[in-house]
């Protein structure tokens, strides 16, 4: 397993992490099993959103004593009504749910403002006492860090802007990423992904991502698969289907992301998710599927490395990465950036220019680094 920084929070946290949800329902000996078999491979993170008893005293029983050994997301306004998920921000309700979680855990590592999507959704949450709430748990060492989650790029930076999320869930791949903002992902979950909608990156969330870098707000990726849709030859909107590995390496190269968290069901399903460590860097290549649609927005890196090998070993996507972040704010660029440019080696650029010819998207990499060295040099 490989850990990474979640933001702020200052936690590592595996690379691949466990979304517990198709554990719902589930026997006990099945939740054991599955949450015995991901531990076994160095998992330390479990989104916990489902609000029924039953699951949460299973995932509880499973772990027993090894509770401190693992990070979970529990989510403030996740509640079952008649047997179905849905979002409460009545605040009674509220607390019944979330200190079920406390009861069952102890203390909850991340407390999770649940489905941030749309402004109504950010006025109950961010104007209410709600957030009160979630600040109270937070003095009083219930919950360790404030994140939230969401599907929408807009209303997540006004979460992030508000000062209290610590760290956020957000739906990742790359349909979701090239779609106009204008177009709920979750909708077009439903429906089957159009190709005619996707136009590169969407703007949005590629300000977002810049965003939670400056901010230092790690994110947990969910929906990393779009529901199976991207594997499936029927859905996806590229030439042809991802794989498992592409869409968790295409997710973890975005900035701040450090765990993904795909759903298992059983030993055998978290045992194929641990495949993604033992793929080559050609199987985990998505650049050329993702390159297969329009796209309006060429020149800007979408941070695959596919533009690897460079001769002198420099990391282009981190320096492209990085570059992006400053060019957000030049006159207020975060010390933690100036750093980690410093630690790469762009400084050796040879000026071959393979790297270009094998970038399907564009980007003029050697101007960029001299930009970069401009801009990011104490
Ligand atoms: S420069 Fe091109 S090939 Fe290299 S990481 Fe960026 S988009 Fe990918
Ligand atoms: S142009 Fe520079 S960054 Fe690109 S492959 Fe050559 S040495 Fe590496």
């Amino acid at each position: 397993m490989r850990f990474r920084e979640l933001g702020k929070t200052g936690i590592n946290v595996s690379e691949i992490g466990l979304g517990c949800e198709f554990l719902d329902r589930k026997p006990a000996s099945v939740v054991d099993s599955s949450l015995n078999a991901a531990l076994e491979y160095g998992v330390n993170l479990l989104d916990v959103f489902m609000p029924g008893t039953e699951v949460r005293e299973n995932i509880a029983n499973a772990l027993g004593s090894r509770r401190k050994d693992v990070f979970i997301q529990g989510h403030m306004g996740s509640v079952d009504i008649n047997k179905q998920y849905d979002i409460s921000r009545d605040m009674p309700t509220v607390k019944k749910y979330f200190e079920e979680l406390l009861r069952l855990f102890g203390y909850i590592d991340f407390g999770m403002l649940f489905f941030i999507d749309s402004e109504d959704d950010y006025k109950s949450v961010f104007d209410t006492d709600f957030v009160t709430y979630a600040l109270q748990l937070k003095r009083a060492g219930d919950i360790r860090h404030i994140g939230f989650s969401s599907h929408n790029p807009v209303t997540a930076m006004k979460a992030i802007a508000t000062g209290v999320p610590e760290m956020m869930m957000f739906s990742i791949n790359p349909a979701f990423d090239m779609l106009p903002v204008e177009q709920y992902s979750l909708d077009q979950m439903d429906k089957k992904f159009s190709g005619e909608l996707f136009r590169g990156i969407d703007p949005k969330r590629a300000e977002l991502y810049k965003l939670c870098t400056q901010k230092q707000i790690g994110i947990t990726a969910m929906k990393v698969l779009g529901a199976g849709k991207l594997l499936s030859p029927d859905h996806t909107p590229y030439a042809k289907p991802l794989t498992f590995n592409q869409c968790v390496h295409y997710a973890l190269s975005r900035p701040s992301v450090a765990s993904v968290l795909p759903g298992c069901q059983s030993v055998e399903e978290v045992s194929a998710i641990m495949n993604y460590f033992k793929a080559t860097d050609e199987e985990k290549d998505y650049a050329e599927i993702i390159g297969s649609v329009r796209n309006d927005f060429a020149g800007n890196c979408v941070y695959c490395s596919h533009c690897q090998p460079c001769p002198v070993q420099i990391d282009i996507a981190a320096v492209n990465k990085y570059l992006d972040i400053a060019r957000l704010d030049e006159a207020n660029i975060p010390p933690s950036i100036r750093s980690h440019y410093a630690s790469l080696n762009s400084a050796d650029c040879i000026e071959c220019g393979h790297c270009e010819g094998r970038c399907p998207f564009g980007v003029p990499i050697i101007k960029n680094i001299k930009d970069a060295a401009r801009i990011l040099k104490d």
